[in-house]
C-alpha cells in the first residue's frame, strides 16, 4: 500500500465548504486504497490576522509568544478536516506538532525541523486511520511552540515525508501547478509538467510562493516525489523531479 502525503495549503481550505470538498477528495485515496497522512496550513487569512492582532498590541511582541499565537491557525483547520473526515465515516484525528512530536531547533519564527517521531501516527495510520498533521509548527527541544518560516505547511510536508518513508507527497494549492511566472498575475504564464528540484529551487528563491524554497531544498536532498496540483480541478499538476528523469 502507498504511502502518500497530501498537504493543503490556506486557499484549498478557506471555508468549510472548501473543507467539506477536500475531505472527499482525501476520502477517494483512501478508498483507494492509499496510506495517507494530511498536512494542513491555516485557512486564509487567519495567519495574517493574527500577526496583524500581535502588532496591536506591541511592535515587540515576545518571539516565543508570537509563535504560539501565528501557529494557532493550523490547529483550527486540522480539527475542522479532522472532522469532516470523520462525518465521512473516516477514522481520523488532528495531530498537533507537539503531540508527535516534531523537534525544530533554531529561533523563534525561522526554526528548522529536525527530527519527527513516527510512531503513534504510524500505528493509527496501521489501524486504518488518517492523521492530519498540522504544518508550519514544531516544538523545541525546552518544549516551547515553534514555527518555520511563512508558507512553512510546505517545508512541513516534506519533512514529514521524508520521516515516513512516504512513496509521494502532493501539495494540493489553488492553481494548476508550477507555471513559468505567477499565473494569477499573468494570463500567459504557461503550466509546466515536469521541473527538475534545481529549477524549482531557482523559482522558489526568486519568489514563486508556489513552493517554500526550504521545502524544495530538502526534497532534492533526499530525493522525495513531489507534485504540486489543484485542490478544485481533476487535471495533472506539475511534477519535481530529479534532473535525470526530465
Ligand atoms: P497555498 O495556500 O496553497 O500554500 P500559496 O499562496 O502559498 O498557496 O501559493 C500558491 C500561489 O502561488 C498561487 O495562487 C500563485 O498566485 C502563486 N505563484 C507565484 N508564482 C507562481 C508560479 N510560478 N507558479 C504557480 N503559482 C505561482
Ligand atoms: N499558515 C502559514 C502561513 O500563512 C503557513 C503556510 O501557509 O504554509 O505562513
Ligand atoms: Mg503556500
Amino acid at each position: 500500500m502507498p504511502l502518500l502525503v497530501l498537504k493543503f495549503g490556506g486557499t484549498s481550505i478557506g471555508s468549510c465548504e472548501k473543507i467539506t470538498k477536500v475531505a472527499k477528495l482525501i476520502k477517494k485515496y483512501h478508498d483507494k486504497k492509499n496510506k495517507i497522512i494530511v498536512v494542513s496550513s491555516a485557512m486564509t487569512g487567519v495567519t495574517n490576522d493574527l500577526i496583524k492582532k500581535s502588532r496591536r498590541i506591541s511592535d515587540k511582541f515576545e518571539k516565543s509568544e508570537y509563535d504560539v499565537l501565528v501557529s494557532a491557525g493550523e490547529q483550527i483547520a486540522c480539527s475542522l478536516l479532522a472532522g469532516s473526515l470523520i462525518k465521512l465515516g473516516l477514522k481520523s484525528r488532528s495531530w498537533l506538532s507537539w503531540q508527535i512530536p516534531i523537534l525544530t531547533d533554531g529561533k523563534y519564527a525561522s526554526s528548522r525541523i529536525k527530527k519527527i517521531d513516527t510512531k503513534d501516527v504510524l500505528s493509527f495510520i496501521n489501524k486504518g486511520g488518517i492523521p492530519v498533521i498540522t504544518g508550519f509548527q514544531g516544538i523545541s527541544i525546552d518544549k516551547r511552540v515553534t514555527t518555520i518560516g511563512r508558507g512553512g505547511s510546505d517545508a512541513s510536508a516534506i519533512a514529514i515525508a521524508k520521516f515516513f518513508s512516504a512513496d509521494s507527497c502532493i501539495i494540493y494549492t489553488d492553481v494548476h501547478g508550477v507555471y513559468t511566472t505567477d499565473p494569477q498575475v499573468n494570463l500567459k504564464a504557461k503550466k509546466i509538467n515536469k521541473i527538475s528540484y534545481e529549477e524549482m529551487l531557482e523559482m522558489a528563491s526568486l519568489g514563486a510562493r508556489v513552493m517554500q524554497p526550504t521545502s524544495v531544498q530538502d526534497a532534492m536532498l533526499n530525493n522525495i516525489k513531489i507534485e504540486v496540483k489543484s485542490t478544485f480541478s481533476r487535471k495533472s499538476g506539475t511534477k519535481i523531479i530529479d534532473e535525470r528523469n526530465i
